[in-house]
């Protein structure tokens, strides 16, 4: 779950992670008040949106004017900008065309930037620790600095047996190269963003930039913060956090049914029970010619409501020209597979061509089901006998 930059400020405030000054607003009017509250001399207008490069960004009906951050030096200014950013789609290299419009904007007091720095953490699953990465190379996305500098990437590993030491935190700092009294601040401000990773469950945590000012503060800028997902029921302060409006509304609508679901651009949909077997239809699928219109992984115990809830979400999709049903029949057996998939294909009008492949515990009982039912259900043995028939189905239905 990804939050709002103004909303990991907050947070971050709490951890006592340096943050300027700021507040939220929804109407031009509100900015202008917030801007008041603030005092000068100069303000920064940010669209808030669950996305980055806003700065860089254009707005969809002003592609030659200003970006989605902008530095005014009244509180005039912030009140035209904010009437001309609020209802507005806000177009960045990390939204796609559609953009997305901007319903909310932070006020921000503007910082004298001395120097421009990168600082992120993570869950590495290569080394099953939280990773600090760090860098000078502020204001640029880090897989640009990955593949330019990687060298500039400055990597330092936590061991969850101690958690963080002040040597970690100095380690980084003398890396970025501050001296003097940045170096304490830096410390104090990377002890206090790793102690909000770990009591939060963040899975990201990206401070981009972090920026060293002319009085030699070390403060976080931008803030992007990442949740993971399976830890959010202990945190419903967190949860209350979720903009419903920023999410895919098929993957919301998924993640009600405990679906894996994540959209993609081709015609042939699938549902298939567990992710590695997924990833494999879906490359199977682009072998024979076809292009997948979504990964779906119905989980291990799929009920016939699950399985119901999953055509609904691949046919909302109205690219899906067939459907390729692949489940593989471990813990679950295949003849509740076939009444779960007869049971959906009755309830849910499925006009498009639908193969299923059966494979596991009680497959002959699972087929003769999906045969008996009368319905216009495609069989096959193999993954691949699967995927070469779905594509000429929908060729062929074309
Ligand atoms: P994004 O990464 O989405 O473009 P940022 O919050 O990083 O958004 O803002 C983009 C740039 O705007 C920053 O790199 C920084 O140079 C400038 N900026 C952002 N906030 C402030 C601020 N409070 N004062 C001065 N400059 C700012
Ligand atoms: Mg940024």
């Amino acid at each position: 779950m990804n939050i709002h930059e103004y909303q990991a400020k907050a947070l971050f405030k709490t951890y006592g992670v340096a943050v300027p000054r700021g507040g939220v607003a929804f109407t031009p009017h509100e900015a202008e008040q917030v801007a008041k509250t603030l005092g000068g001399p100069v303000w920064v207008v940010k669209s808030q949106i669950h996305a980055g490069g806003r700065g860089a960004g254009r707005f969809q009906d002003d592609p030659d004017g200003k970006g989605g951050v902008r530095v005014v030096k009244s509180v005039e200014e912030v009140r035209e900008n904010a009437a001309a950013m609020l209802g507005h789609t806000l177009v960045t290299r990390q939204t796609g065309a559609a953009g997305r419009e901007v319903k909310r904007l932070y006020i921000e007091e503007g910082c004298d930037i001395r120097r421009e720095l990168y600082l992120g953490m993570l869950i590495d699953r290569a080394t099953s620790r939280i990773t600090i990465m760090a860098s000078t190379e502020g204001g640029m996305e880090i897989e640009e600095v990955a593949e330019a500098h990687p060298e500039k990437i400055l990597k330092v590993s936590i061991d969850p047996a101690t958690g963080i030491q002040a040597y970690h935190a100095r380690r980084i700092a003398f890396g970025l190269g501050l001296d003097g009294k940045q170096v304490s601040a830096a410390v104090k401000f990377i002890l206090a963003t790793y102690r909000a990773f770990t009591d939060l469950d963040a899975a990201i945590i990206e401070i981009n930039p972090l920026v060293v000012t002319g009085s030699g503060d070390v403060i976080a800028l931008d803030a992007k913060v990442n949740f993971d997902d399976n830890a959010l029921f202990r945190h419903a302060e967190i949860e209350s956090l979720r903009d419903e409006a920023e999410e895919d509304p098929a993957e919301r609508e998924a993640s009600k049914h405990q679906l894996n679901y994540v959209k993609l651009d081709g015609s042939i949909g699938c549902m298939v029970n567990g992710a590695g077997l997924a990833m494999a239809t879906m490359d199977i699928i682009k072998l024979y010619g076809g292009e997948p219109a979504n990964f779906l992984d119905v989980g291990g115990g799929a009920t016939k409501e699950r399985v119901t809830a999953a055509f609904k979400l691949i046919l909302a999709d109205k690219k899906v020209e067939g459907i390729l049903v692949n489940i593989f029949g471990g813990i679950m057996r295949c003849d509740i597979i076939a009444e779960g998939v007869v049971a959906a294909a009755r309830d849910v009008a499925i006009g498009v061509p639908l193969v299923v492949r059966l494979e596991g515990t009680n497959v002959a009982l699972g087929k003769q089901i999906l045969r008996d039912s009368g319905l216009p259900i495609l069989s096959a043995d193999n993954l691949a006998e699967a995927a070469e028939r779905i594509v000429n189905a929908v060729k062929e239905a074309r």
